[in-house]
């Protein structure tokens, strides 16, 4: 069976299961150089079955653009969940853990060079330590050697979203110019190395 017509039926996570519209597996080329990793899809991305959609999204969109970087051309997104939390809680634990599969044969198939972290869950998962030890402000902006990619780890959108016009926001549009770097060889003195997925 196809992974995507897998992810379409799985049925793992009960309550996500009777609360989704639908799964939201990903966007972008197969293979792309950059993927964008976010946490799970929220109450738009569900309804129209598309990874970062909404307001969040559009600022996403937005400040890629501003490094060069096309939606459904240039970057690919996935998120940690396929399915939406009710009322945007927090994924789960077993959630994570039930999905993970899912996720590590999609960055098997799309091949980056570099994936952006967005956030808490993001960030967990590149470095391999619970969301709880996960310092989301201290860490945004370090580079970190995967097996097989750079992760360049940064805030999540929505919070990005919060603080328009300031710091955080300037911060972010920097990441993405990182990314660009990384890309086309240019890696810079990395914060973690090694790091297994
Ligand atoms: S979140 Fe992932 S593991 Fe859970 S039901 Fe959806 S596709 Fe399955």
């Amino acid at each position: 069976m196809k992974l995507t017509t897998h992810i379409k039926r799985c049925k793992k996570c009960k309550e996500l299961v009777e609360n989704r519209t639908q799964v939201v597996i990903g966007e972008g080329p197969i293979p792309c150089s950059i993927l964008f990793l976010g946490e799970a899809p929220g109450k738009r991305e569900d309804v129209k079955g598309i990874p970062f959609c909404g307001v969040s999204g559009d600022m996403l969109e937005a400040a890629a653009f501003k490094a060069g970087l096309k939606r459904k051309q240039h970057y690919h997104i996935l998120n940690i969940l396929k399915c939406r939390p009710p009322e945007n809680r927090d994924p789960t634990k077993c959630e994570i853990e039930n999905c993970r599969p899912f996720l590590l044969k999609q960055i098997d198939a799309v091949k980056p060079k570099v994936i952006m972290a967005f956030g808490r869950y993001a960030q967990s998962f590149v470095l391999g330590v619970p969301p709880s030890d996960i310092r989301v402000l201290r860490n945004a902006g370090k580079v970190v050697q995967l097996t097989n990619a750079h992760a360049v780890l940064s805030y999540h959108p929505a919070y990005v979203l919060r603080n328009r016009g300031n710091d955080i926001a300037k911060a972010f549009d920097k990441h993405f110019l990182l990314a660009r770097k990384i890309v086309k060889g240019k890696v810079p003195k990395c914060d973690a190395k090694n790091v297994e997925l």
